[in-house]
């Protein structure tokens, strides 16, 4: 394959297939397909929105070729959003909570970022308040702001969703998806609802999201949770929210490893165990979908694979 740019690497990602020779939980017939996002060029599900809301900002004026892209990230939009950028020839700065990952701040620096850091304890929400005094003080600048812009979950309602309809049909029993900005989830889901209305939509947090009613504090899963509940969800027919733990979520993600050769981040393991959880509950012959955000080189320096207690060599703060 011959591409002129490596935004045309984005998408067209590998559903991996699980049966019951894999897992013990999977029934016999039944199947989980978790797409391969880490895939993507940019190593995460982010370079699909990086890629729409900067041709969506330059389609609606928004954007110019003098503008400059600020954007709150934990790290996987901002990388997404520097490689679109660095393409069109845009700078780029992300406020960045402290507490994420050093190689996703890397991996933005290496596309031309700035990076600005906001305090771990201000969380996500200061991290956008800061994003908005910066773009009111810097003329020329453009805020994509992906926790409030449809151009979000249409992303992949556009390129997401009717992948996963090409290579599976219509007949999926359930979607299940980690939850962050909910743009994936939600953009996904409504793609699959027109599909099939009566599909299981199962959210995936870690312990310290809000979904299902608990107390916020903070969590080692990165990429997945919030400390608001996000528009996007409005009006979605959610099934149910899965809870997942620091343990659980760790320990299935190095499973994966060990087990199955996925270099895969800690929000990929989360999901698994929710789709693991989903499809045991299914009649036979069943498809659960689940979806592998991210690579899980960007945690190294975080021991994602090595060590065997994760939670005791770093204590949530
Ligand atoms: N997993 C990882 C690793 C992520 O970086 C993100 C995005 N923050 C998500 C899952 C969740 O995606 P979304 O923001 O679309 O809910």
């Amino acid at each position: 394959m011959i591409i002129d740019s490596i935004q045309a690497a984005i998408g067209q990602t590998p559903l991996l297939r699980f049966t019951a020779k894999d897992f013990e939980e999977i029934p016999e017939g039944s199947a989980i397909y978790a797409k391969l996002e880490y895939l993507n060029p940019g190593g995460s599900i982010k370079d699909r929105l990086g890629e729409y809301l900067i041709k969506e900002g330059f389609n609606s004026g928004k954007i110019k070729q003098t503008t400059t892209i600020i954007e709150p990230t934990a790290g996987n939009t901002g990388i997404g959003v520097a490689l679109a950028a660095v393409v069109a020839g845009l700078p780029t700065i992300f406020i960045v909570p402290e507490k994420f990952s050093l190689e996703k701040q890397a991996l933005m620096r290496a596309l031309g970022a700035t990076i600005i850091h906001t305090p771990t304890e201000a969380g996500i929400i200061g991290a956008i308040k800061k994003a908005k005094e910066i773009h009111a003080e810097l003329p020329d600048s453009y805020l994509p702001l992906q926790f409030e812009n449809p151009a979000n979950p249409a992303a992949y309602y556009r390129t997401l969703g009717p992948e996963l309809v090409t290579d599976l049909g219509e007949e999926i029993s359930s979607f299940v998806a980690g939850i962050g900005s909910g743009g994936t989830f939600s953009g996904v889901a409504r793609y699959l609802l027109e599909k099939n209305p009566t599909i299981r939509l199962i959210g995936v947090e870690p312990e310290g999201s809000i979904l299902n009613g608990g107390e916020s504090h903070g969590h080692e899963i990165e990429g997945i949770g919030v400390e608001f509940i996000p528009e996007f969800l409005t009006d979605l027919p959610i099934t149910q929210y899965a809870t997942i733990s620091d343990q659980a979520g760790f320990a299935m993600t190095r499973r994966l490893a060990k087990e199955k050769g996925l270099l895969i981040g800690s929000s990929s393991g989360a999901a698994m165990v929710a789709a693991l959880e989903e499809i045991r509950q299914l009649p036979h012959s069943s498809q659960v979908v689940t979806i592998f955000p991210d690579a899980g080189d960007r945690y190294l320096s975080k021991d994602i694979y090595t060590r065997e207690n994760y939670m005791a060599a770093h204590p949530v703060k």
